[in-house]
């Protein structure tokens, strides 16, 4: 461990990671109540709490979508290997334990470019001795960074349908960094039977909200694009929605009744290749 310098905070970060500007998986693992964040990351996400009062909720909508899309992906689609890119400070149960509780022998691939996942990579490699689960370094603008790993060729078998999940990490993509692209490199590498799950934040449902927290977000120097339902939908290219299609993430296969679907602003939607 090294000290970062920022002694005002007395906060110490591990090698790699900078604790003097925000990171959106630590503000996330703030939202979501865990301790893998930092002053920085506190004053942007409480600030963007004031914008939206609602983000902690939205968090765990968000949260929820993962478990209830993991489920059906594996009991329903038959998906037995997932590509999880954007995937965060873990968070239990991580996508490798609802699936494998299903199916133990489920691979999953994880895929961040921040550091402090990186940290907590092992966390997300204890897979069911049935499966496995790895963890690879990587930057979802470069897709090929992300199909040449050998780690993905060694886990995954890209003749088999894959379940490619992008939860929460397209709006960190800029619109100048063609996220669009990239997503639908990483579709063509993927097999008929293939799925796709997505969540995005949107500005469609509380504009106000939505725009005052972006706009707290990108004045501390971050990335984040709200976008609307049109545009969350191309990520989709020509796969199918499968039921209930692109909506209000708690209404995705919601387990119990939603007061408000639209309560928490995020667009949700899994798709199937042809
Ligand atoms: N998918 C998880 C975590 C979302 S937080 C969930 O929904 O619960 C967004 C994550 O995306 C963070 O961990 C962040 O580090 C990662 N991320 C942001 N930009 C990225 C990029 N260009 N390539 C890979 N990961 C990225």
């Amino acid at each position: 461990m090294q000290s970062s310098g920022n002694s005002a905070t007395n906060e110490v970060a591990p090698p790699g990671v900078n604790i003097n500007v925000p990171h959106s998986a630590r503000i996330y693992d703030y939202w979501l109540g865990g301790k893998d964040n930092f002053a920085v990351d506190r004053a942007v996400g409480e600030a963007m709490i004031q914008a939206i009062p609602g983000m902690r909720y939205m968090a765990g909508e968000n949260r929820k979508f993962v478990h209830r899309a993991a489920r059906d992906l594996v009991a329903k689609e038959g998906i037995r290997q997932f590509l999880d890119v954007g995937t965060g400070i873990p968070t239990r149960p991580n996508l490798h334990e609802i699936a494998q509780q299903i199916a133990p022998e489920t691979r999953v691939v994880y895929v961040d470019n921040d550091p402090i996942v990186l940290v907590h990579a092992r966390a997300l490699m204890l897979s069911s001795p049935e499966g496995r689960s790895e963890y690879i370094s990587a930057d979802l603008r470069d897709a090929g960074s992300i199909l040449n790993d050998p780690i993905l060729s060694d886990t995954l078998d890209l003749t088999k349908p894959i379940g490619l999940t992008l939860i929460a990490v397209l709006m960190l993509l800029a619109d100048a960094d063609d996220p669009w692209s990239t997503v639908a490199a990483l579709r063509d590498a993927m097999p008929s039977g293939s799925c796709l799950a997505i969540t995005h934040p949107t500005a469609d449902f509380n504009p106000d909200e939505v725009n005052t927290a972006v706009a707290a977000a990108t004045g501390a120097g971050m990335t984040l694009v709200a976008r609307s339902q049109e545009a969350v939908a191309r990520f989709f290219g020509d796969w199918e929605l499968l039921e209930p299609g692109l909506v209000p993430v708690s209404a995705w296969r919601p387990d119990t009744e939603v007061a408000d679907p639209q309560a928490a602003y995020y667009w949700a939607g899994v798709a199937r290749k042809p």
